[in-house]
């Protein structure tokens, strides 16, 4: 016999043997309980927890994704809103003239060397004792008062509104100065002040730190005594202003001074050994 016949008995007999095993598997998968095996009570929480667990997980990245989303589109609206308000040159009509003169006591009338001195080069006076100069209109007017009044308004980025009576001339160089500060604040914080707003944090709640702060960097910076602002509604009565301490005062309100970050919504996973 050669070799090659004897190949078909020996795999003949291969196949019945190899059909024979899966006849017995088959048999036994047949018979088999193929419900899923058995686990403890305890066994399923913990698969069940680590299913909640992860898809909690996954909730919260989704939910700090869309917070950070929204940050973010809040921050680059406020900054678009203020590019465009840093364009406007809306000017205000003169209301009621100043009683105090339409010039500033000393040897800058129009505050024009200063306002330069602190880049401030568009910015004007104007002498008004209208409805509009709103630290003079709400004022009370009574004998034996007078008043000196300013006010910035957004209304006006580049306008700063100064008024006050005959024989209270020493106060309208320090009042002028205020408002300047004003004008600073904005260009500086506006970013801020939005975001505040955003995280519904009203002006009352940061108003006094403003004024004071204003107050504060005429005497700090520019040389303003600060009992030409004793008794006003904005004292300087810090001795340890800095520039910068108005920022701190947001900062402890809550309101954000940095754009927003994806690292600061970042979540991190529970971890549990
Ligand atoms: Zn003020």
């Amino acid at each position: 016999m050669s070799p090659a016949r004897l190949w078909i008995p020996v795999l003949s007999g291969v196949l019945t043997v190899v059909l024979g095993v899966a006849a017995i598997l088959g048999l036994e998968w047949m018979m088999a309980d193929r419900r899923a095996p058995a686990v403890t009570t305890a066994q399923a929480n913990v698969v069940v927890s680590a299913f909640e667990a992860t898809a909690e997980f996954a909730a919260e990245v989704r939910r700090a994704r869309g917070a950070f989303l929204e940050a973010r589109s809040g921050w680059e609206a406020d900054a678009a809103w203020i590019a465009r308000w840093l364009e406007e040159d809306a000017a205000p009509e003169p209301q009621v003239p100043n009683p105090g003169g339409q010039a500033l006591p000393g040897d800058d009338p129009y505050g024009r060397a200063f306002l330069d001195s602190i880049g401030a080069t568009d910015v004007q006076v104007i002498f008004d004792a209208g409805a509009e100069n709103c630290g003079y209109a709400g004022q009370e007017d009574g004998p034996g008062t007078l008043v000196v009044g300013g006010c910035y308004q957004t209304a006006y980025p580049d306008w700063l509104f100064v008024a006050w009576e005959p024989g209270i001339e020493r106060l309208a160089w320090p009042l002028f100065v205020h408002e300047a500060m004003h004008w600073y604040q904005y260009r500086t914080y506006f970013p801020y002040l939005r975001a505040a707003d955003r995280a519904g944090i009203s002006e009352s709640e940061y108003d006094a730190a403003l004024e004071r702060d204003a107050s504060c960097r005429a005497v700090y910076l520019h040389g303003i005594d600060r009992s030409a602002y004793a008794g006003s509604s904005s004292p300087c009565d810090l001795d340890d202003w800095y520039d910068g301490w108005f920022v701190d005062q947001l900062i402890a309100l809550g309101v954000r001074t940095s754009a927003p970050t994806s690292e600061e919504f970042e979540v991190s996973a529970v971890v549990r050994p």
